[in-house]
């Protein structure tokens, strides 16, 4: 319940609007109250047990105004007869009954707004949240996880957010305008009702603690059956490849087999809500009838007036229903709040506060960084200084560390000890804003067209500096040739272009960014030695205010570079320039002739 609440402070915004459904439910409630009690003076003028009461003037209390009425329906009476005053009476059952079911409506009609609105905030915070927090934090959930939290535990949410605003405000004043009415009509007869609640209470709490349990099961295994569902769309190829859909169905069927399992559990238990507290009422109702019946009896209490307790206490359990519901609706959605709260939770130092330097003006320096994944150290004891306008490559077999030692450069993850300068600037104290430009091992393109997956480092970028990013990178002809040239949408995962063009695209869009430090992760790996050898050669044309830094397994390209770091194993074992290096007959030349 209290992890609940955390989520609740989304509702803040909209107090006004629950403050209006509150006011409407409320008037609802006594409008419904009003029309049923009225069957105390039908049922009086049909066995004719109406007598004229005497009034008290001066005061004003709630008996007076019963009085009131009393006086006036007994005036009905005696002037137009009987029929005259059941239809009097009728035709405010009526009026009652018209005005509760518009307050109710306008009740629920400000509720909409406030459930949609609290979940689009709380989605639209998940997934500003889900970009800024570190790839640690991530890598440890499935991308179907995370989508599952950002969609279906959000349902969840929804349920039990209305399941609060229920369980808080409604059902109680609907519970106590009517008690109040109980009361005023017979307070014994209500305390023996009453006796009966902390027994159903009791019973409630118990199985909604278990249903609370499996319905996090539940939310933990539809996250899984989405992540393998994802997870297969994005390996088809493999598994066509590898004709492993027998293993793939039957691991999915697993999984799926898990799901219905426990998700019988949870509807086992929440379907108990009703039937068990429709039957718990009508006991309570059984007690009161025997108990009331007596009263009648020794004819302390009129019978019309018991029947219309009866009536009135009968309309007090659908509210006592809809309270165990919402409870049930709260434990159940608690299970997704958790899921939920994890992400929006955990602290993500805001990037945005930072200052950003947008002006590169000297050189990066790793000084004695260390850093490591999970207990394993990936990098040890790295010292490097790149100045500006350097052609930089880093080269070493593959898992070296190659990739991880820029990527903290590019604050993808914390070091674990020493520290990366970018001028004067810890890179922590900074924001990296405009200051890199990345072409990654895998190339990522969005669902969208082409100038758009160029224009997302510089979204102003003019025509013109696309188009001789593009020639560069040796992909402007390709383009061209395309139906909708560079308006054409590049399909999910940018299926509709080939490896190496995609490689290029994501070439172009890193030149296109403008940004001083370029960094190159293998980014020529899908590409024919054509087009390799004349990027390679502009990449090398670049300007001198463009630093570059490029990860290759191609030692040929980068003999011409200024500067050749050597990775083995998380050590920096040599650098220098490609002659030197050779000279010093070390690991490079191994590399370097194993190509
Ligand atoms: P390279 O780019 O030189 O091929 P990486 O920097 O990608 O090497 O990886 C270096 C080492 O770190 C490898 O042993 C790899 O298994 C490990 N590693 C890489 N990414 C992760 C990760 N997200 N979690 C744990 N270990 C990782
Ligand atoms: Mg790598």
């Amino acid at each position: 319940m209290n992890k609940t609440f955390k989520i609740l402070k989304f509702t803040h915004p909209y107090l006004p609007l629950i403050a209006l459904n509150t006011l409407f439910n409320f008037l609802s409630v006594l409008f419904s109250l009003f029309s049923i009690s009225l069957i105390i003076p039908i049922l009086g003028i049909l066995f004719n047990t109406i007598e004229t009461p005497v009034i008290h003037v001066e005061e004003f209390s709630l008996n007076n105004l019963k009085n009131y009425f009393y006086n006036y329906v007994s005036s009905i009476i005696n002037e137009k007869g009987d029929l005259a005053a059941l239809a009097f009476v009728c035709v405010l059952v009526g009026i009652g009954t018209v005005l509760k079911n518009v307050t109710r409506y306008l009740a629920l009609y400000c509720l909409t707004p406030i459930r949609n609105n609290v979940i689009r905030d709380i989605r639209e915070k998940m997934y500003s949240q889900l970009l800024q927090h570190r790839f640690k934090f991530l890598n440890k959930f499935k991308k179907g996880d995370l989508v599952a939290r950002m969609t279906n535990d959000l349902v969840e949410i929804e349920w039990s957010i209305m399941g609060v605003l229920e369980f808080f405000i409604k059902d109680p004043i609907h519970i106590i305008l009517f008690l109040i009415t109980l009361i005023y009509i017979s307070p014994q007869l209500t305390l023996i009702a009453l006796i009966f609640i902390p027994f159903t209470a009791l019973i409630i709490t118990g199985v909604s603690k278990s249903l609370k349990r499996s319905s996090l099961l539940s939310q933990d295994k539809i996250a899984e059956v989405i992540s393998t569902i994802e997870e297969s769309i994005t390996n088809l190829k493999i598994i066509k490849a590898f004709n492993s859909y027998k293993l793939s169905v039957s691991n999915f069927d697993n999984h799926n087999e898990d799901l219905k399992n426990i998700n019988n559990r949870v509807l086992w238990r929440k379907d108990l809500a009703s039937p068990m507290s429709e039957m718990l009422s009508t006991l309570v109702i059984v007690a009161v009838i025997w108990f009331g019946g007596k009263i009648v009896l020794t004819s302390s209490l009129e019978a019309d007036v018991f029947i219309g307790f009866l009536l009135i206490f009968s309309q007090i359990l659908p509210p006592a229903k809809s309270l165990t519901t919402a409870f049930y609706s709260i434990q159940k959605g608690a299970g997704a709040v958790e899921r939920v709260l994890v992400i929006l939770e955990r602290k993500t130092k805001s990037k945005i506060e930072l200052p950003s330097i947008y002006d590169f003006k000297d050189s990066i320096q790793f000084k004695n960084v260390y850093f490591k994944y999970d207990e394993v150290l990936n990098l040890e004891g790295i010292n490097l200084k790149i100045k500006k306008g350097e052609k930089v490559a880093i080269v070493g077999e593959s898992g070296s560390g190659k990739s991880t030692l820029i990527e903290l450069l590019l604050k993808f993850h914390n070091v674990s000890e020493g520290m990366v300068v970018i001028d004067d600037n810890n890179i922590n104290d900074i924001n990296p804003k405009g200051l890199f430009s990345l072409v990654s091992q895998d190339v990522m393109l969005f669902n969208d067209t082409i100038l758009n997956n160029l224009r997302i480092g510089k979204r102003d970028a003019t025509k013109k500096e696309i188009e001789q990013a593009t020639k560069e990178s040796y992909i402007h002809d390709i383009i061209k040739n395309l139906d909708k040239g560079y308006n054409t949408i590049i399909g999910p995962k940018g299926t509709n272009l080939s490896g190496g063009e995609k490689q290029r695209l994501s070439i172009a869009r890193a030149l296109i960014s403008g940004a001083p430090i370029l960094i190159f992760d293998e980014p020529t790996s899908a590409l024919d030695s054509e087009s390799h050898n004349y990027i390679q050669n502009k990449l090398m044309n670049l300007d001198n205010s463009k630093t570059l830094i490029t990860i290759t397994h191609k030692l040929h390209a980068i003999e011409d570079y200024d500067y050749i770091i050597v990775i083995k194993k998380g050590k920096i074992v040599e650098q220098g320039k490609h002659a030197f290096l050779l000279e010093k007959n070390g690991v490079y030349k191994k590399l370097y002739e194993i190509e």
